[in-house]
């Protein structure tokens, strides 16, 4: 196919990283044998790659290789560049101010600053950009800093360069591919989250009519194409490459069956979309819920408590089912509250930004919930959202405390309904067992009396065919609700959130420092109980800020 053969084509600049493992390796045997081995600072250049200024400046005040700061080593390399790799910024400064050019190229046209966006090395970057380094300077293969950082996954670099030094992040390499095309084919989920949030052209197409999106599905790139088809519309999608393929048929045809199902889901047109345009919500699974309910109940008046085909009901048992039916109805008021209610959605920031100037300095700077985390940067709601929340997709917004998207209440639950959902659940099972209990207990006092070839379930199905079909239906209600009920309780106790559990490996604050699960919002089963009855949600910032801080400064 005309698209694998491509991948090969796309090269990353790889030469800084191969001098800089060898160099780095070289160091490390020094560290091991000092004595025995021999001493990796031989010339200007290794001084500068060791950021050893001393021997630096011994090099070029006493032993006369000042030229060398203008010139490049033997493979074409200069001492800043190699300063730069290696984030030495005093190094680097030297070399400035002693002569070296700032805006030298190396062999593939390569500056100190393609060097430092490899490392994300935002101290020399500052260093370099502050003494004239051009932000914009391209190579060989119309590659830029912002182009690099993206393909290295800088992410704090590449944001730094864009707010401080305006960066063109929408800058197009001789291939005509953006940075956030390279970020979707190098995996950088992180890198794409930031590049969208700054609205960058998520649509366009490269030489070779691939868009970011394309390329994320030829990688196979799960959580970019994710982050990429949340952001989007359709549009993309549907969009084909110069060999006609849209980003599903190249997910499938190299072998990715899981991405390429998400995507042509993606690409389906909803019932909902179709005949109701511009709803800001669907409809999901609700309406059949409530008309499964109101079967069930109605076979219970119909056939369980007046059914004429079966004795007199017993007082209790007569009490014990008008309880079920006030507990019915009050389960319905819960119902509409749940899923009416604001499961906890964080504002969206409509205001549009000017792309030229330094971006989300108010947000990112300032905002209180910022922990250094990427993947708090919310692209589609273009807000920083609070640690614990994720953007539901179905509901379009971010959400508090984000637990799960439940179509059965066609609603979010999150931190302001989660205590209603739970009562509801509850309310649920006590309904549906108190059901059960007195249609067992009326099928099973009922006198029958069987011919010889006749089984009792033959007599039941035949002669209380409504009352048997409301045990089935009841008693699968009552299985559903009593194993969401346990998980959820699970959950309350330990207060962790049903997304939180499928995602436990993948969230970098519920690993501890041996990189084991360990939830920092656990403050025992007590009181994760008594703050979830009495407040409904738990206080985050308070339980888990002290472990949140270290992760960040671990990062
Ligand atoms: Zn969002
Ligand atoms: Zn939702």
């Amino acid at each position: 196919m005309a698209a694998s053969s491509r991948v090969a084509e796309i090269e990353v600049v790889a030469d800084g990283g191969a001098r800089r493992d060898e160099a780095e390796e070289q160091r490390g045997k020094a560290g091991a044998g000092a004595a025995e081995q021999p001493d990796p600072v031989v010339d200007v250049y290794s001084a500068a790659a060791y950021g050893d200024l001393e021997r630096l400046r011994g090099f070029v005040e006493e032993g006369g290789a000042a030229a060398a700061l203008r010139e490049p080593d033997g493979n074409g390399y200069h001492a800043l560049q190699w300063a730069a790799l290696n984030n030495y910024p005093h190094v680097a400064l030297y070399i400035i101010e002693h002569g070296g050019d700032v805006n030298a190229r190396d062999n593939a046209g390569q500056t100190a600053l393609h060097w430092a966006a490899v490392r994300g090395a935002i101290a020399v970057a500052d260093v370099l950009l502050g003494n004239g380094a051009r932000v914009e300077a391209a190579d060989m293969n119309g590659y830029r800093a912002v182009h690099v950082a993206a393909q290295y996954g800088q992410t704090s670099f590449l944001y730094h360069i864009i707010s401080k030094y305006s960066a063109d992040f929408d800058a197009l390499d001789n291939d005509g591919r953006s940075s956030l095309h390279w970020a979707a084919y190098k995996g950088s989920a992180d890198t794409v989250r930031l590049l969208l949030f700054m609205d960058c052209n998520q649509v366009r197409q490269d030489k070779n009519g691939c868009t970011p999106l394309h390329w994320a599905s030829i990688r196979g790139n799960l959580e970019v194409c994710t982050v990429l088809v949340h952001a989007g519309t359709k549009e993309e999608l549907t969009l084909k490459d110069s060999g006609g393929f849209t980003p599903v048929q190249l997910a499938a045809d190299k072998g990715h069956r899981h991405l390429s199902y998400i995507l042509s889901n993606a690409t389906k047109v909803s019932f909902e979309e179709k005949y109701c345009p511009g709803r800001s919500k669907k409809i999901g699974y609700a309406p059949i819920l409530f008309g499964y309910l109101v079967i069930c109940v109605v076979l219970f008046l119909n056939s369980i408590v007046f059914a004429p085909n079966f004795s007199r009901i017993t007082a209790t048992a007569g009490l014990w089912s008008w309880a079920a039916i006030t507990l019915f109805f009050a389960a319905q008021v819960m119902f509409y509250r749940v899923s009416r209610k604001n499961p906890g959605y964080i504002k969206a920031n409509t205001k549009r930004h000017d792309p030229k100037e330094p971006l989300m300095e108010i947000d990112i700077n300032n905002c209180s919930t910022w922990t250094g985390n990427w993947s708090q940067l919310c692209p589609t709601c273009k807000i920083i959202r609070p640690m614990r929340s994720k953007h539901c997709p179905t509901c379009n917004h971010c959400v508090e405390q984000f637990d799960h998207h439940c179509p059965w209440i066609s609603n979010c639950v999150g931190k302001r309904n989660k205590w209603d959902f739970f009562v509801f659940l509850c309310m649920g099972v006590a309904t549906s067992f108190l059901g059960a209990a007195v249609g067992f207990h009326r099928l099973w006092t009922e006198p029958i009396i069987l011919s010889s070839s006749e089984s009792w379930t033959h007599f039941m199905v035949t002669k209380h065919p409504g009352a048997v079909l409301f045990m089935i239906m009841d008693v699968f209600l009552l299985t559903g609700a009593l194993i969401l009920t346990g998980a959820q309780a699970t959950q309350i106790a330990q207060n962790i959130t049903t997304n939180e559990v499928a995602n436990r490996s993948r969230y970098s604050y519920l690993l501890g420092p041996d990189g084991r699960f360990r939830n920092p919002y656990n403050r025992g089963c007590l009181r994760n109980c008594t703050d979830f009855l009495v407040n409904g949600y738990s206080n985050d910032e308070e339980a888990a800020w002290p472990t949140l801080q270290q992760t960040v400064q671990q990062c």
